[in-house]
């Protein structure tokens, strides 16, 4: 299959070709039928498997053919500004031979950014993509109509209801003509989702896209350790003149300050990226990290989702994330386009289970790398959890919150 089987209008063909994508991906090969058609689907598929596209190619082909009006006739929700942001870019890339405009809405910043955004509603756009707090503000002051509104995207719906976004999203609907298309992507499928499914998609076609297992480029590793020699080993491994590029990930932004401030007490070149930054000291780390200025960042699970940043040599976790499939977000920000990269798992001696999640998730056991000699001795290891047995114990009681979420896999 090829771009060229969509049809798409020419500008807009122009546009994927000068984007690079010679192929679809499956998420589009299978979205971007049904939703040209004009139905609402239900998506469950992850960032880096090409789903911004699979949403924007059908929507900026459907606004070519309707020939721009600048009325708003595409409305997409994203939980936090840097996604907006990243979306906003592809929805640049691919329109760029079209007259399409877009416009980014969210939160954060200044008076001055709001009132920029305001200034850009007025100036009229087809597209606006925004976080659902500052949408509302828009639309409650009545600064932003969407009569006129023909698709309604909700990308990353369930980071949305996990930060609390339900009941803004259910508020901005009520601003939505009944007669649109409603397009809902989501990473993993829990019950709430369904729900918030069954309440706004009108008989949607429904697509999965398998989890992607880790690129085979990347080497996983664990250490075992007691939480005191984590920084530790963390400086002997950006040390060790191996890596040029890091990225930390940490459970709780409170970790992420305090291993930032004690790396940078050890002279190391690193930043904090957390919700409680502002707007601009947020991008300005992004952007250095991007530009190889800033050789490590640390963050929280937001930081796995999104980040779209090459040569990322090494990961490193910590601590083990709760959610196994975030151990697959998170450790997929290195090896991208097939290139190589190392992921490395601190593992304390409370995180056995969570390991065992993990390993039973990617089906594959992490190579043990030994704690150098300086570091100090390792935590005396508990036995490993049989997983079979946990397997069979779930069918008689409510799973446990560190088991893998079943459903997410379909
Ligand atoms: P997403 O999953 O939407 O976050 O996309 C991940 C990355 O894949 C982005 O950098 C896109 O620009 C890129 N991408 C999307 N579709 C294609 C394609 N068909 N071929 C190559 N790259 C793509």
């Amino acid at each position: 299959m090829t771009f060229k089987d969509f049809n798409f209008n020419e500008q807009l063909a122009e546009g994927i070709q000068s984007m690079g994508y010679n192929t679809p991906t499956a998420i589009q090969a299978q979205a971007i039928p049904i939703i040209l058609e004009g139905k609402d689907i239900i998506a469950c598929a992850q960032t880096g498997t090409g789903k911004t596209a699979s949403y924007l190619l059908p929507v900026l082909n459907s606004i070519g053919k309707a020939d721009a009006g600048h009325r708003i006739s595409t409305l997409i929700l994203g939980p936090t500004r840097e996604l907006v942001q990243q979306i906003d870019q592809q929805v640049e890339g691919l329109a760029y031979f079209t007259n399409i405009s877009s416009l980014a809405v969210f939160g954060g910043g200044d008076g001055i950014a709001y009132e920029q955004q305001k200034r850009g509603i007025q100036n009229k756009v087809d597209i606006v993509i925004a976080t659902p707090g500052r949408l509302i503000a828009f639309l409650t002051s009545g600064a932003l109509k969407l009569d006129h509104l023909k698709h309604f995207v909700l990308d990353e719906a369930d980071r949305m209801l996990d930060m609390g976004f339900f009941q803004d999203i259910m508020r901005i609907i009520t601003y939505l003509p009944a007669n649109r298309q409603t397009l809902l992507f989501s990473a993993t499928m829990p019950g709430k989702i369904r729900t918030l499914a069954r309440s706004i998609l009108k008989d949607p076609e429904q697509i999965n896209i398998a989890l992607s297992q880790p690129a085979v480029g990347i080497s996983q590793q664990i250490y075992r350790v007691h939480d005191a020699q984590k920084t530790k080993l963390i400086e002997v491994l950006l040390r060790s003149g191996l890596y040029t590029s890091t990225i930390i990930f940490a459970s709780t932004k409170e970790k992420v300050k305090a291993l930032a401030k004690d790396l940078k007490h050890a002279q190391i070149n690193a930043e904090a990226f957390h919700s409680d930054m502002n707007q601009g000291e947020r991008e300005e780390v992004l952007l250095n990290f991007k530009n190889r200025q800033l050789p490590v960042v640390i963050g929280t699970d937001a930081l796995s989702r999104g980040i779209d940043v090459e040569g990322i040599d090494l990961v490193i976790n910590y601590d083990v994330p709760g959610d196994p499939e975030d151990y697959i977000h998170r450790i997929g920000r290195t090896a991208r386009a097939e290139t190589k990269g190392t992921a490395v798992t601190l593992v304390n001696k409370h995180d056995e289970r969570k390991l065992t999640n993990i390993q039973s998730l990617i089906d594959k056991k992490i190579e043990e790398i030994t704690l150098p000699a300086d570091i100090g001795s390792i935590p005396e290891q508990k036995p490993q959890f049989d997983n079979t047995k946990r397997k069979s114990r779930n069918n008689r009681r409510p799973a446990h919150k560190d088991a893998p979420k079943g459903q997410k896999r379909s």
